[in-house]
């Protein structure tokens, strides 16, 4: 074994840089000038290329970042005194610093619990049932995280399931796919079948997780939705006057179809994570492995051990909860290090 302690990166899979695909665009769209604030070819061509791949004559916005994404698009789903249900663990409750209530002007964040990190059918209908009278906030959105925070997925039947419930209660159906990329290749599945084949009306798809510098795609399959939405962006800081660059990459991804064969690259090394640290006596998996993180329950003295090695990793689920999450660019060796490293950690333990 090594004795390296140097900083060895799982955290996030925003720990990486930019893949070669994404690069080589970022690298041609600079050979010459153009239009700003998106009006320049990338954009277009961009925005094009995502309606392809989704098979739908979809609006299409980029922003900077994840939180503007879904804090922005979730406010242009309801109205201030609306709320917005979602799962206990979403991103959108736990780590966007009121970022969805600021941008709505004070929509209400509804939050159930569920396995897997997985709202359901019935938690959303619970909250919707509760109270009916004018001092509750009017339950007037779903947001789903797919893949969800714990790296589980949706399935199609499960998104079906919401949909039917959200039809029931006139809801509108938001996903946050910061690992959408992840979830495709996990499901084997066309964007289209788990987007507005299954009733979501906006996408927020990451860029940023899957190989680009930065940048967020928000697509509006339901249009009527997307108005006004270019000023909503713009009043809020996220209108990149270069907008080209963050649509030429976001096209590295899509043409040469790098979204898809990074995010299954990702999910294999987390398969291999999983199960070399399901294999280690005294570890265990918290959730299913089925997009591109891992999360194990671990000693605090492993975790300790693995911090001083200079591991990177959250705990953010619950005390000894530790999360792994694999990218583009994670290797086999990496993993083994990690592996080498965890089962040294236990021995001396
Ligand atoms: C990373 C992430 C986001 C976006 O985060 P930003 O840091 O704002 O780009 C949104 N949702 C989930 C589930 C995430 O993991």
């Amino acid at each position: 074994m090594t004795a390296d302690c140097s900083p060895r990166f799982l955290a996030s899979d925003n720990t990486s840089g930019i893949c070669p695909e994404a690069l080589d665009y970022l690298i041609q769209a600079n050979a010459s000038d153009d239009l700003a604030y998106g009006n320049d070819v990338w954009t277009h061509r961009a925005a094009d290329r995502f309606r392809e791949l989704f098979d739908y004559d979809c609006d299409v916005f980029f922003v900077f970042n994840g939180t503007a994404a879904n804090s922005l698009s979730l406010a242009a789903l309801g109205q201030s005194y609306h709320s917005v249900i979602c799962h206990e663990l979403a991103h959108i409750e736990t780590d966007e610093c009121g970022g969805p209530e600021f941008f709505s002007n004070g929509s209400k964040l509804l939050t159930s619990p569920g396995d897997d990190g997985k709202l359901t059918p019935e938690g959303i209908e619970r909250l919707v049932t509760r109270r009916s009278d004018i001092h509750y906030p009017k339950p007037r959105v779903v947001s789903i995280t797919q893949a969800t925070e714990v790296g589980t997925v949706y399935s199609r039947e499960e998104l079906l399931a919401i949909r039917t419930v959200a039809d029931k209660y006139d809801l509108r159906l938001h996903m946050d796919g910061a690992r959408f990329a992840n979830a495709c290749s996990a499901l084997d599945a066309e964007p289209a079948e788990l987007t507005w084949q299954a009733g979501v009306d906006v996408l927020c798809f990451s860029g940023t997780k899957n190989g680009l510098p930065m940048g967020e795609a928000i697509l509006f399959f339901n249009k009527d939705l997307a108005e006004d939405f270019a000023y909503r962006a713009k009043q809020a800081g996220q209108l990149a006057s270069k907008m080209r660059f963050i649509a030429a990459p976001w096209l590295g991804l899509l043409e040469s179809g790098a979204w898809r064969t990074n995010a299954d690259h990702a999910n294999a090394m987390a398969r291999y994570l999983s199960e070399g640290l399901a294999s280690l006596p005294g570890a265990s998996l918290m959730f299913p492995t089925q997009a591109n993180s891992v999360f194990a329950n671990l000693p605090e003295a492993v975790i300790a051990k693995l911090r001083a090695r200079g591991w990177t990793f959250y705990t953010f689920i619950g005390a000894g909860g530790a999360r792994f999450v694999c990218s583009w660019n994670t290797t086999t060796e990496l993993l083994d290090q990690l592996l080498a490293d965890a089962r040294a950690a236990f021995e001396d333990a």
